[in-house]
């Protein structure tokens, strides 16, 4: 067989043709080709920017080729690998294809250099695409609007019974995942990811209390988490279910504050609570960088992120507190409540709470301690049942007018 009869069979076997290029690792944007790159470094020129150096920085454009190509099979095909039914009297493939532009636009494109773009699609074999029968692609999707759907379930159809809701198949993709499976997924998630965090007896955590002009509050049941007749909803907790909401800085407890403040309660104090125990709560602002799409080593690992980004996000969004907030906060108030009841560490021990990174604060971070106000004491009256206890009693750390116009 002919030299170039054998390279035209590898090409069509791995599914791209040749390129004589090299590109460098500052022409990729996704994490994981950039790695590969550089691994695979054999030039000191890339054909896309015109970089060069006196060490070897660019890489053949074939060994990310190779990496694209192979994470796209995994989850997409060609429709006549897939035996999909070709009718010409009915438009053709009996199934959504996708050009190879469409493909990269679902997937994520791994550059923004244009030149690239267009030589990595015009070196791929196969034209059309379709989603592979056994593609993980389809759960990830599941799960995707399985948030959606259980959002809008517990928004505006069950809120008390939805873990009773009839599902229509085990596991019905178009509509995502029901409602009472979500809790499972979320569990799963939990476990494959450690965000377990633990802090020392000695811990501040700092907390802004809102109040009248003429009030002064200085004491652990005046600045700490409100009576139960007093709780009112919140991100994550139920009206009438207290929790100690704070910060772990100052800045970023006065911040978030300062959003509710009105002409009725246009002062803040500020306090600082410190831990009596230590405590483990679940760190959502160092959840792991979400693996790139071309990994096909941590596809899986992707897949149960994406879950728990789309969480965090929904925790920091910035709701107005127009009377919304009741169904608004539902989502995150009962996964919340999960965490708080049924979650539980490798030790066996629930979690004390939660950190978030802050809706007003950019790279502050929050926290919500399950604790009420019978937890925490006052300087001088703690005993063993007591978790928190309130800095400088007496004396309010610093008060803060809080301009409402
Ligand atoms: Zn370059």
């Amino acid at each position: 067989m002919g030299f170039w009869k054998q390279r035209q069979i590898e090409e069509l076997g791995r599914g791209y043709y040749s390129v004589s290029k090299h590109v460098c690792d500052q022409c990729v944007t996704d994490s994981f080709l950039q790695a590969v790159v550089r691994t695979n470094a054999e030039n000191r020129k890339c054909d896309y920017c015109s970089r060069q150096e006196d060490n070897l920085i660019a890489a053949p454009l074939e060994s990310i080729l190779d990496e694209i190509v192979s994470a796209v099979k995994a989850d997409w095909s060609d429709p006549d690998n897939e035996g999909i039914v070709f009718d010409s009297r009915e438009g053709g493939y009996q199934v959504e294809l996708l050009s190879k532009e469409e493909l990269f636009d679902e997937i994520e494109w791994p550059t923004e250099n244009e030149q690239l773009m267009d030589d990595i699609v015009n070196a791929m074999v196969d034209d059309n695409w379709c989603e592979r029968s056994d593609s993980s692609y389809e759960l990830a999707a599941a799960r995707k609007t399985g948030w959606e759907r259980f959002a809008s379930t517990v928004k505006y159809k069950t809120r008390y019974v939805f873990y009773r809701e009839i599902a229509t198949s085990p596991i019905h993709l178009d509509s995502g995942i029901p409602a009472h499976q979500r809790l499972q997924f979320f569990e799963e998630t939990l476990q494959t990811v450690d965000l377990r965090k633990t802090f020392c007896a000695g811990q501040a955590f700092h907390r802004v209390r809102l109040h009248g002009t003429n009030e002064f509050p200085n004491t652990s049941e005046t600045l700490g988490p409100p009576p139960l007749d007093k709780t009112r909803t919140n991100r994550m907790s139920a009206s009438g279910i207290p929790v100690f909401y704070g910060a772990l800085d100052a800045e970023t407890a006065l911040e978030e504050a300062r959003i509710h403040a009105s002409a009725g309660q246009p002062m803040g104090t500020g306090s600082t609570f410190r831990l009596l125990r230590p405590i483990s709560v679940l760190d959502f602002t160092a959840l792991p960088e979400m693996p790139s799409a071309y990994d096909k080593a941590r596809r899986e690992m992707r897949i149960e992120l994406m879950f728990l980004y789309h969480f965090v996000t929904e925790l920091s969004k910035r709701i107005d507190m127009d009377g919304r907030e009741h169904t608004e906060y539902v989502p995150t108030q009962i996964l919340t409540e999960y965490i708080r009841h049924f979650h539980k560490l490798d030790s066996g021990d629930s979690v004390m709470g939660l950190i978030y990174p802050s809706s007003m604060q950019t790279g502050g971070k929050s926290i919500v301690l399950f604790l009420t106000a019978s937890d925490c004491s006052d300087q001088g009256s703690e005993n063993d049942h007591h978790t928190l206890v309130l800095e400088n009693y007496g004396t309010p750390t610093k008060l803060f007018e809080i301009d409402t116009a």
